[in-house]
């Protein structure tokens, strides 16, 4: 590096540290993990729940509003589940409550803090459940408009925290997309292209999983970069093999006591097509739910260890394929960089 270009990058590291203090050093470094404490380094995730959630408010964006719910009550609500599994060996929990759904990073920044567990957040929007989570503005604005707000939240933080989301989280029914969700899916694709952000779509089918492929495709982007969110409501296997073929992350996140044996076969599959190497497993736990008391039933996030991990080995897998699973491909999947066809 010439002198001129040091003292352009340090000026500009300065700048980027005073006006965001979670923003550290790390921001340069060429693989980088987005946490609401800042930047991680792929070997910094270690084993990694891909998909579970703090808070969900289900009201719908019309009236949504964190006047609903008191942050202290959440808080101390959340923190032992989040303690108790980070004693069972998680290091990072990635939140996957969107915008007009749940998401709170200030709140989710208190709970990385206290617990010492790194959390991701996100940026993008739910079109899923008849678009209900989606702000009026997603109607109006285009593709262009909509990817211009989730990119400068990349760029500046959300909601003027300067906590910056770690990956795009958007969801569709299931085919055929509605237009709105079709444009939902090319923002996201924009907003790929602009930042590296991998985009996590919360899917309905097989078919829709394939659709978003094509509106990626569109836009020159690789299927490397989503990760087939909910895979498991698609029950024809060959439909995750395929997308795994075209380097597609394939997520089986509905692991819970009732669905072990059958999570455990959907695995056995992607082994036998050598194909784990695209595959990620979670348990879409948690949650405080507002609007019930004490929000409701807060499932736990213990079963990937206490029950499917135990399945896993008792059927073969070894720990290299487990430490694939839960190590290297969240590290790899959540990793920001632009993935082009
Ligand atoms: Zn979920």
């Amino acid at each position: 590096m010439n002198r001129r270009k040091f003292i352009h990058k340090t000026i500009a590291t300065v700048a980027t540290a005073a006006t965001f203090p979670h923003v550290t050093a790390a921001r340069a470094a060429d693989e980088t993990i987005i946490g609401v404490n800042g930047p991680l380094r792929p070997r910094d995730l270690k084993f990694t729940l891909t998909h579970e959630h703090v808070l969900a408010d289900f009201i719908g964006a019309e009236k949504y509003s964190r006047d609903r719910y008191v942050a202290d009550e959440v808080f101390a609500r959340a923190l032992p589940f989040l303690q108790d599994v980070k004693k069972r060996g998680c290091v990072t929990f990635i939140d996957c409550s969107p915008a007009y759904l749940g998401r709170d990073v200030l709140l989710l920044k208190r709970l990385a803090d206290a617990t010492g567990l790194n959390i991701i957040t996100n940026t993008g929007y739910y079109g899923a459940v008849e678009e209900r989570f989606l702000p009026k503005h997603a109607y109006t604005e285009t593709a262009e408009q909509l990817a211009a707000r989730w990119t400068d939240e990349f760029h500046h933080g959300i909601e003027g925290t300067g906590i910056r989301p770690g990956f795009i989280k958007t969801s569709v029914d299931k085919a055929p997309l509605t237009n709105t969700q079709r444009k939902i899916i090319d923002s996201a694709a924009l907003t790929h292209l602009a930042t590296g952000l991998t985009l996590a779509v919360h899917t309905g089918n097989g078919n829709a999983a394939r659709e978003q492929l094509v509106i990626l495709a569109a836009r020159g982007v690789s299927p490397a970069a989503r990760i087939w969110v909910h895979a498991q409501n698609e029950t024809d296997k060959a439909y995750h093999v395929e997308a795994a073929r075209k380097e597609s992350w394939v997520s089986f996140d509905g692991v819970n006591p009732e669905t072990v044996q059958e999570n455990v076969e959907r695995l056995q599959n992607m082994k036998k097509e050598k194909l784990l190497h695209r595959v990620l497993v979670s348990q879409d736990s948690g949650w405080y739910n507002v609007g019930e008391p004490n929000g409701g039933n807060y499932k736990d996030y213990n079963c990937i260890f206490t029950q499917f991990i135990p399945a896993l080995k008792a059927n073969g897998f070894s720990q290299a394929e487990l430490d694939m699973l839960f190590i290297a491909n969240p590290a790899s999947a959540f990793t920001v960089r632009v993935r082009k066809l």
